[in-house]
């Protein structure tokens, strides 16, 4: 059995119930093959995979809080610190009911290639909740956030892990966990990112992921003499990543016509109005079904099955394993070109091999969010110097941290005989750069 079999099946029997976590790693370590085998002595004499695999640190606590009506309500809040070979850690909290330590580990597992792809030295950690902020009070968001930090706050700091936003963690979470780490601490550092810019957060971080997801499906349609102008695209969700996705792409001329939530999906054919959107979404913290009593024109359709709306483009912005076998044959019969996850693992290895071998071009998450937690990454330096860049400057940058991505990705999927194989690309390079690091420190 080869190396990557023995340590994909040694996961699955130790965590036989983190399904996610063992599709991220199986993901990885089936396009890692080539790499590994060609490293098999070196990697197995420093356990490389079996490191890989298993987080440095994991930590799980309990989060008291006192609801509206004054009742003590617990949730279970968690940290990964999954590998710090190439940086300190830095990775999201997700907030939402359904968490669990599956979907936690998944989350650190693949941040950590994603960091390495940045080029900025990060390591990767992941957290979060079983606390859902949706038809929360303010206060109880506050009074849960300031309780999660007063356990959370021992293993996190500007030099250690920096956490930032992901599901259900926008900046009014990361305001409360940041307020209440300096409340603890003392300390006003970049100890969490996604901040107000007021006091501290970068500009274009809540754009971030959204933005970089859009210059880099201009990448990839350009590296194909195409364009996204004059496309139709459709995003899924309607929350930070997909609310920027869509910006940019209108930005750069491509005609955004469906967006969702989990209750169901907006069709607009003149194309969304994302004032309208934002003001839903952002302000009022509604439902996407709001759109469609204010624009005559549009559609909503509760329920599932935004991928039957046909389109050039499909940005899946929502969540984890969003599109089922059976979607990905409805968008590929529907003509899709080009599929950018903005999402973590919307879909498993299986479904990205269909779309590949559908002349889809696909570019897995590592690569396409990543601008997120590079623009993190830049908060970090920003406020390590005490200084702030403008708008146009960290936009600058981001551009070109997802054009050298796409450099990347796309020479090192060509170096190993696999061109436009992008998720081989991204597994590759990031793996290579880690796996050194790991080796270079020694048996830690
Ligand atoms: P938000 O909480 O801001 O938005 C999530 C959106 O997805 C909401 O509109 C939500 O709807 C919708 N959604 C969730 N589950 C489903 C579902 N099963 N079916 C349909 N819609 C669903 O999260 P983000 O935008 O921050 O994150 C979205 C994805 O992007 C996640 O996978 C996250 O890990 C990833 N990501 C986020 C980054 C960031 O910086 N925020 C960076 C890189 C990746 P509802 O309101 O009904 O829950």
């Amino acid at each position: 059995m080869s190396y990557v079999d023995e340590v994909l099946q040694r996961v699955r029997k130790k965590d036989p119930d983190q399904p996610e976590f063992y599709q991220a790693v199986r993901e990885c370590f089936d396009t890692v093959r080539p790499l590994v085998d060609a490293n098999e002595k070196l990697y197995r004499e420093n356990a490389v995979l079996e490191r890989f695999v298993e987080p440095e640190r994991m930590i799980s606590f309990r989060v008291p809080w006192i609801d509206r009506n004054g009742a003590v309500q617990i949730n279970r809040g968690w940290r990964v610190q999954f590998n710090s070979a190439i940086g300190s850690y830095k990775g999201g909290i997700r907030l939402r009911s359904t968490v669990n330590e599956s979907i936690i580990k998944f989350l650190g597992f693949e941040i950590v290639l994603k960091n390495a792809l940045t080029g900025l030295p990060m390591g990767g950690a992941k957290g979060g909740s079983d606390f859902d902020p949706k038809g929360k009070t303010d206060r109880e968001v506050m009074n849960f956030c300031q309780s999660f930090v007063t356990e959370l706050f021992k293993y996190v700091g500007s030099h250690m892990d920096c956490p930032a936003g992901d599901i259900g963690c926008g900046s009014r979470e990361i305001n409360y966990m940041f307020g209440q780490y300096k409340r603890l601490t003392g300390l006003f550092d970049g100890s969490f990112s996604g901040k107000d810019p007021n006091f501290g957060g970068s500009l274009v971080r809540r754009e971030a992921a959204g933005y970089g997801l859009g210059y880099m499906a201009e990448e990839m349609a350009e590296a194909y003499g195409k364009t996204i102008r004059g496309k139709t695209v459709v995003v899924t969700g309607s929350g930070n990543v997909a609310i920027y996705a869509v910006e940019k792409c209108q930005q750069l001329g491509a005609h955004v016509i469906a967006m969702c939530d989990s209750d169901g999906y907006i069709v607009d054919p003149d194309g969304i109005h994302l004032n309208i959107v934002k003001q839903i979404k952002e302000v009022q913290r509604g439902r996407i079904r709001e759109y469609a009593d204010l624009v005559p024109r549009a559609s909503y359709t509760p329920g599932p099955g935004i991928w039957n709306i046909p389109c050039d483009i499909y940005l899946p912005c929502a969540t984890q394993n969003e599109i089922s076998p059976e979607s990905a044959e409805t968008l590929v019969r529907n003509g899709v070109f080009l599929i950018a996850e903005g999402a973590n693992m919307p879909a498993d290895l299986d479904t990205i091999h269909y779309f590949q071998n559908h002349g889809v071009l696909y570019m897995p998450d590592k690569a396409a969010n990543a601008g997120g937690v590079s623009v993190s990454g830049l908060e970090q330096t920003q406020n390590a110097m005490r200084f702030s860049w403008t708008f146009e400057e960290v936009d600058a940058r981001l551009k070109i941290i997802m054009h050298d991505i796409f450099e990347k990705v796309s020479r090192t999927a060509a170096a190993y005989g696999m061109p436009n194989n992008y998720l081989a690309g991204a597994n590759l390079y990031a793996f290579q750069r880690v796996a050194a690091a790991m080796i270079a420190q020694g048996i830690v």
